[in-house]
């Protein structure tokens, strides 16, 4: 039986009205005890520390108090402190999770036989019951279906769907909904008063939020916190120290790295966070409760009650949600869900944060359809600044008929499907500087058009991520190689190459542009001045090793088309 943390015993309910939460249970068991219809075997299901055991005990009391049944206990009298200090001969309480052989349940079943010792009733609590075996399960069926007189099983359980179903048929089932963030709130506060325990409530609304609906973890922590604090007031720092929970200062920070669209801010952020010295995995999980949390706060509206914390951070946060694009809200989830897949299956925890916060921050790094909505959206927010429509990349006929930008992409769909209805599919070139084409963006979208083409063919992306984009002019895009680099760019214009480097182009930059290659002196210092990026030789090395033996006949041969 474990018993939890000694706040949590201290206070655990002893009647119903002390119970916080499972109104249905407390209502159906004090209707039992009053119309002496108690049933013989009830299953009690919930997460841990939602009260179970407790409620358990509290209906042994109501049938065994001096003054029972009642739904009042006394609390005062021989049974009721028996029950409460768990010294009580009628109130027996197994742990399945250990007790789980056939021989125990033979024992259990022995006992069984005997009368209620000075109680009236004698009261069975089996927890962790979907621990026990089928064979064990299967000896005891006899017991639970034809019970000795005024005995009375509880099986609680967190799992009910592996409690054999011929058991859960014989009992009374009731699920224990897991307390609300207010809930455990008032527990917390009642219990630090009762123990005259300093708390601000910043913290206690911390802590709750963090039990995530476990009585047993808000006390736990509580206890923890007393002795953390000393005698001084606990401040949500202190919660934050003692849950290792990241400081959400640094999370406000790494969102709005993203927001602004500073991959290199995200970086410093998430170094910051992960010198924080916490487990990086905690930080992934914690930036994925700050960003359900800004969603929330997007949808509702407002800061909902259970999230409110201090003033200060209430107001900080609804600012970041209102800041923060719902679609980038959503994205921010899902990169934070794929990162704890990839976690969960070896990947380093502390490079999936930060590839989390750099995509967050770069949307034009990343293909996926949430990425192409968030670039949607940034360009209808600077139609909406008095920009041009032409920085939409795509379909003109949209521009003029005045469609609410949201349809942008829509029927930028239709038209790709029914191509025979557009007269001029192909854009025309606009006399005005097109904002999507000069060439900062296309360079930094420039390790996102090599990372499409990784998914294509790794070795073409290897050569590419030698190559920069260093001018570009009307439809014309020139990507440089450092002047060491002749075999690479020679690979690089291969016709099949070069279409996928426009492909890969076209998906991230949304303009189809015509290539060019050339060699250019200024890279061989960015090359010499070690960027990370292998240097031309080493990939020189790999290109061979991994290309098969035709190409590197191929290589031989004169170039096979021009400078285009
Ligand atoms: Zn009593």
């Amino acid at each position: 039986m474990s018993t939890g943390p000694s706040l949590y015993r201290r206070h655990r309910p002893r009647t119903f009205a002390d119970v916080v939460g499972q109104e249905h249970v407390v209502r159906t068991l004090e209707n039992a005890v009053t119309q002496g219809k108690v049933h013989h075997a009830y299953l009690f299901v919930g997460s841990r520390g939602t009260g179970k055991t407790s409620m358990a005990k509290i209906l042994a009391a109501c049938l065994n108090c001096v003054n029972g049944p009642t739904t009042e206990p006394c609390g005062e009298c021989e049974s009721c402190v028996s029950i409460a200090n768990a010294s009580s001969l009628d109130v027996i309480e197994m742990d399945a999770a250990s007790n789980n052989s056939v021989d125990d349940i033979r024992d259990l079943r022995e006992k069984v036989a005997y009368a209620p010792v000075s109680g009236r009733h004698k009261v069975y609590i089996l927890d962790e019951a979907h621990m026990l075996s089928p064979q064990a399960w299967n000896a005891f069926l006899k017991t639970l279906e034809e019970p000795p007189p005024r005995t009375i099983f509880v099986l609680a359980t967190t799992e009910a769907q592996k409690v054999l179903p011929t058991v859960v048929d014989r009992c009374h089932r009731f699920d224990f909904g897991r307390p609300s963030v207010e809930q455990v709130a008032t527990v917390l506060t009642r219990v630090a008063e009762q123990e005259r325990i300093a708390i601000e409530p910043g913290a206690v609304a911390l802590i709750a939020r963090q039990s995530t609906g476990s009585f047993r973890d808000a006390l736990g922590t509580l206890e923890q916190l007393v002795t953390y604090a000393a005698d001084q007031t606990i401040q949500p720092a202190d919660v934050l120290a003692v849950l290792g929970v990241a400081d959400a200062e640094q999370l406000f920070e790494a969102v709005e790295a993203t927001i602004a669209r500073d991959p290199a801010g995200a970086l410093r952020a998430a170094a910051k966070l992960a010198e924080s010295g916490r487990d990086p995995g905690q930080l992934l999980r914690d930036l994925e409760v700050h960003g359900r949390e800004l969603l929330t706060v997007q949808v509702l509206g407002e800061v909902p009650r259970e999230l409110r914390v201090t003033p200060e951070r209430d107001q900080r946060l609804a600012e970041q949600a209102q800041a923060l694009s719902e679609t980038d809200a959503v994205r921010l989830l899902d990169l934070v869900s794929g990162a704890l897949d990839a976690t969960a299956n070896g990947a380093q925890a502390r490079i999936q944060l930060e590839l989390v916060l750099i995509k967050a921050a770069t949307p034009e790094a990343d293909p996926s359809v949430a990425a192409l909505l968030s670039r949607i959206e940034r360009l209808e927010a600077a139609l909406r600044g008095g920009g041009s429509l032409h920085a939409v990349p795509a379909q003109p006929e949209d521009a003029g008929d005045g469609a609410p930008p949201q349809r942008i992409a829509a029927r930028s769909g239709s038209a790709q499907a029914a191509p025979q209805l557009n007269e001029e599919p192909e854009p025309e070139p606009t006399p005005d500087p097109v904002p999507d084409l000069d060439l900062a963006t296309i360079a930094a979208s420039w390790p996102a058009v090599v990372d499409t083409v990784r998914g294509e063919n790794a070795m073409v992306a290897a050569l590419l991520a030698d190559a920069r984009p260093v001018a570009v002019s009307e439809r014309d895009l020139t990507l440089a190689f450092p002047t060491g680099a002749a075999f690479l760019k020679r690979k690089a214009e291969q016709e099949d190459h070069r279409r996928m480097t426009a492909e890969a182009l076209r998906t991230v930059i949304g303009q189809a542009l015509v290539l060019r290659y050339e060699l250019r002196e200024e890279l061989d210092v960015e090359e010499q001045a070690g960027t990370g990026v292998l240097s031309g030789e080493e990939l020189v090395r790999r290109f061979l090793e991994e290309f098969d033996a035709e190409e590197l006949l191929d290589e031989d041969d004169p170039e096979p088309d021009g400078d285009r």
